[in-house]
Order: structure tokens, then sequence, then C-alpha cells
């Protein structure tokens, strides 16, 4: 049973490259909300609703325990979060936040594919995706985490390679690098929570997601 009684929770990235899509997503689906003097919680107006705004690296534990009934972000994020408990699952794509996960590296590393990378250092934000792709291609080698700033580690000496989020190209480029290969194609997903909601709110709940659903299918 969610946490606060009487008021479904929608999780959304309080700011960055989701933040903006996805407010407009839960707008197009109907909910007004007022932004009061909390930061975190927005209160809808017109359905018992909260949206919840926090790092997406948050939302899919949220909504894995819970604490949030749906959430919206990225598959490479739900993805690297999952674990051994109860997961939150994908109720659709929402066609926006695309990237890739790719391995790339400077030129000088001959990439004939992933056996290229047997023995390397791999710098990467992603270590349980990253470590799963390697496993099932049976390659060995040492991921090395980093929280930021990835695609400087191969100029560092600190990886041979690195695995990390790709749109544009630009930023490898700029560092010198070249993409070798996908690990992970991306884009937001609505998710939702194993924890039903209490009974009085798992018809707006339904409700919700089918509205979402249509906003989705009308934009193609
Ligand atoms: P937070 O403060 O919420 O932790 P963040 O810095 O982790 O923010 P953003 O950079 O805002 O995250 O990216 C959020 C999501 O946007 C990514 O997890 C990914 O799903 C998606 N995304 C789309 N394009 C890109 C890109 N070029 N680089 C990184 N992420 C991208
Ligand atoms: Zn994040």
């Amino acid at each position: 049973m969610s946490t606060v009684q009487g008021r479904l929770r929608i999780a959304v990235q309080k700011s960055g490259r989701l933040a903006d899509r996805s407010l407009d997503l839960i707008r197009d689906a109907g909910l007004k909300w007022v932004k009061g003097h909390n930061d975190l919680l927005y209160r809808v107006e017109n359905y018992p609703i909260d949206l919840l705004r926090v790092r997406d690296d948050d939302i899919p534990t949220f909504v894995a325990d819970g604490v949030c009934d749906l959430g919206i972000v990225g598959e490479n994020v739900l993805e690297e979060g999952r674990n051994g408990g109860p997961n939150a699952s994908v109720v659709m794509p929402l066609g926006f936040g695309r990237c890739t996960l790719k391995i790339a590296a400077p030129p000088a590393l001959a990439y004939e594919g992933p056996a290229s990378l047997e023995g390397l250092r791999i710098a990467t934000s992603y270590p349980k995706i990253l470590r799963r792709f390697l496993d099932e291609r049976g390659v060995k080698a040492d991921i090395v985490v980093m929280r930021g700033a990835v695609e400087v580690a191969p100029r560092l000496k600190l990886a041979a390679a690195i695995c990390d989020l790709v749109s544009t190209g630009a930023t490898l480029e700029a560092n010198g690098l070249g993409a070798k290969d996908t690990v992970l194609e991306s884009q937001a997903v609505l998710i939702q929570s194993p924890v039903a909601p209490e009974p009085a709110l798992q018809h707006l709940l339904d409700s919700i997601i089918e509205r979402m659903a249509g906003v989705v299918s009308s934009q193609g």
C-alpha cells in the first residue's frame, strides 16, 4: 500500500534532460499542478496525485518500493538500478530521452568486436550493464566506475576504453574517441510499482496510464 494515504505519487526527474518532457507528458494527460513552496512535491489540483521531483537515479528504487506508484526514467537508469528484489515494471516507452550506451575508444585501440576489450580497463558510470554485456560475450575486462567525465578517462590513461551515453557523438569527438559498439539503446519509459495502490486509487491509476498512452500514441 502506498505510504501517503489517499494520493497517488508520480516520480519525475527534478531537473535535467528528462525533466521538461516528463512534465509535458503529465500535463498533456490532463493533470494540473501548483508549484508550491515545496520544491520536492508538486501537488496536482484536479486529482489526488502528487509529483515527487527527485534525481533520476532514485526513481527506480522509489517505484520498486511503492513510495511512488509511477515514475518516468531512462531505461539506462532502470537497468543499472535492477537488483534482486521486486522491481518496477515498464508500462511503455515514451519516445523521448533517446540515447545509446556505447563502447568508445581512441583510434589507437584496434577494435574488432567485444573480444578486443579482453584484459583491458573500461571506464563507465554503468558497471552492471557493462558487466552483463561483457559476460554475455565471454569477455574478461576490468571496469573502472566513474560518476562523471567518463570521456576523459582514456586521455588520463585511467582506462583504454569507455562505455558511456551518446546522443550526437559530439562529446566523444571532442575527446578524440570513436564509437565502437552499442551496449544499450535507451529512451524514457513509464514505470509502475509492483506494490498496488490503495484500492480506492486503482481506477485513477489505470486511467492516468491510459491517458498517458493516448498522449504518447498521438505523438507517433
Ligand atoms: P540527475 O541530477 O537527475 O541525477 P543526471 O545528470 O543523472 O541527472 P541527465 O544528464 O539529466 O541526468 O540525463 C538524464 C537521462 O537523460 C539519462 O539517464 C538518459 O536516459 C537521458 N539522456 C538522453 N540523452 C542523453 C545524453 N546525451 N547524455 C546523457 N543522458 C542522456
Ligand atoms: Zn542521475
